[in-house]
């Protein structure tokens, strides 16, 4: 492992204060305005077409690197107080075959990963947006198009337009209007598909605590795959999220489709510890279907648009690692406005930052999804053939550790580690400086 150089420079200078809007309130978004106006002090305010936003969703996994971002934003405590500390990943067969055991002490003996409820975090961020009085939020604001003229930017909703801004920040999720509609944003976009295989999940109670601190998956082939993962409390008792792969083909017709009775005996055959689980499933309104895109962009910016979170790097999510590119697109954004003189220049650094981290993930979802969720018998043998045995050795376990926790910028650089994990275990004391961020950051000019 080459170790990384860190060549850092404190910047004198910052860009000014600018005026600053962002397109959608989801985790990208809330985490960039609150790191733009806790770091820079710059004018923000949030566009979100929904009314009163909340978030659906399963539980879902933080990272180190995204809790490192939380706890930058003073949030990552009280995070941690609704989730449920995550050691270790197992995957095996529904005939007990182990394919791996990642425990994140591979990383670091201090290194944890936490389940969260989706809704639990976005309720933090957002809770944390709208108590923060220089962020404006205004909901309800579906925006259509942006308009880039002699350096400022104007959106426009449905006959008005808002604005003019000095940079805007698209955080408008995988399905990303603006990236798919607006002629200057779509030359970005290299590759946006959809994967022939999502999931349907649910969230139900773990009274006996079977999943205590493990995500836990059991596949069949490539056709059946179970995940289970530990995501906090409801009413006082532990809570798990179920997800049950299944193709995108059945999005518009599994309502009416879906016989419930033969689904909870096809997830008990696949993993009868699941039993207790399916047992609390009733109706089809406890189960959701979630779909998931591909997407890569070129470049994250054009001109004063800047793309952040799945609107510029939508992935599957094997590798649990979505929302907390996000948390880290957020953060970087907002160091690079802190060290950069103009916005020009803190784009451009911001994309060169951005692009391994985002290139790996993006890179290692794909190779790997079809393992686990495709058409494909071979993959499915090849995957129970080896990967167990691949993954008992040593350094492929501490790698796949390392890529578990979102800190790989590519083959062989990473992310310190060590820095991560002693902020978010709480060994070292968070302060105002950036000395951290500069620290994980190398680029910085
Ligand atoms: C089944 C599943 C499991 C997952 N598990 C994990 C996991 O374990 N770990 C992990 O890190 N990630 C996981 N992810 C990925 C993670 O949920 C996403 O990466 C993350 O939520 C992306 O955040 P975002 O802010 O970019 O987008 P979103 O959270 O989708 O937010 C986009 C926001 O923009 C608003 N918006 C959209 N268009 C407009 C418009 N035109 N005008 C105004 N507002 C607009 C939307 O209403 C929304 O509020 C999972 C995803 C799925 C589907």
């Amino acid at each position: 492992m080459i170790p990384i150089k860190f060549c850092v420079r404190n910047s004198p200078t910052q860009v000014r204060l600018i005026n600053i809007a962002i397109v959608g309130a989801g985790t990208a978004g809330c985490a960039s305005a609150l790191f733009l106006s806790k770091y820079n002090q710059h004018k923000v305010s949030i566009f979100e077409r929904v009314e009163k936003p909340y978030s659906v969703g399963a539980g879902l996994l933080l990272q180190p690197t995204g809790m490192y971002a939380l706890n930058r934003l003073g949030l990552l405590d009280e995070v941690k107080q609704k989730g449920t500390q995550i050691n270790r990943l197992r995957a095996e067969t529904s005939k007990g075959r182990g394919l791996f055991d990642i425990k994140y002490s591979m990383l670091h003996p201090d290194a944890f990963g936490l389940g969260i409820h989706r809704g639990e975090l976005f309720q933090h961020l957002y809770n944390a947006v709208t108590n923060n009085k220089s962020i404006k939020v205004l909901t309800n604001t579906h925006i259509t198009n942006v308009e880039q003229t002699d350096g400022k930017v104007v959106l426009n909703t449905t006959g008005v337009s808002q604005g003019p801004f000095d940079l805007v920040i698209a955080a408008d999720g995988a399905r990303s209007h603006l990236c798919r509609t607006n002629p200057l944003l779509m030359t970005l976009t290299r590759r946006h598909r959809v994967y022939p295989w999502g999931t349907l999940w649910f969230v139900v109670k773990d009274p006996e605590n079977k999943f205590g601190d493990t995500l836990h998956q059991t596949v069949q082939g490539t056709k059946k795959m179970l995940g289970i993962l530990p995501n906090g409390y409801h009413d006082g008792e532990r809570v798990v999220s179920v997800f049950w792969s299944v193709p995108t083909s059945i999005k518009d017709t599994w309502r009416k489709t879906l016989d419930i009775e033969a689904l909870k005996n096809e997830i008990c055959c696949v993993q009868p510890l699941a039993k207790p689980l399916v047992d609390q499933l009733h109706s089809i309104d406890q189960l959701t279907f979630a779909d998931y895109y591909d997407t890569i962009l070129e470049n994250p910016y054009h001109g004063r648009v800047v793309v952040v979170g799945d609107a510029c790097h939508a992935m599957s999510p094997q590798l649990g690692n979505g929302a907390n590119l996000a948390l880290w697109d957020s953060m970087v954004l907002s160091t690079f406005l802190q060290n950069n003189d103009t916005v020009e220049q803190a784009l451009k650094g911001f994309a060169a930052e951005r692009k391994p981290h985002v290139r790996f993930y993006g890179m290692c979802s794909r190779m790997l999804t079809p393992y686990f969720q495709s058409n494909s018998k071979v993959l499915g043998w090849g995957r129970d053939a080896f990967m167990g045995p691949f993954s008992s050795i040593p350094f492929v376990g501490k790698q796949m550790a390392t890529v578990l926790s979102g800190v790989k910028r590519g083959v062989i650089n990473k992310y310190d580690e060590r820095t991560l994990v002693q902020a978010i275990s709480g060994r070292r004391a968070l302060d105002n400086s950036d000395h951290d961020d500069k620290v994980l950051i190398r680029n910085i000019i």
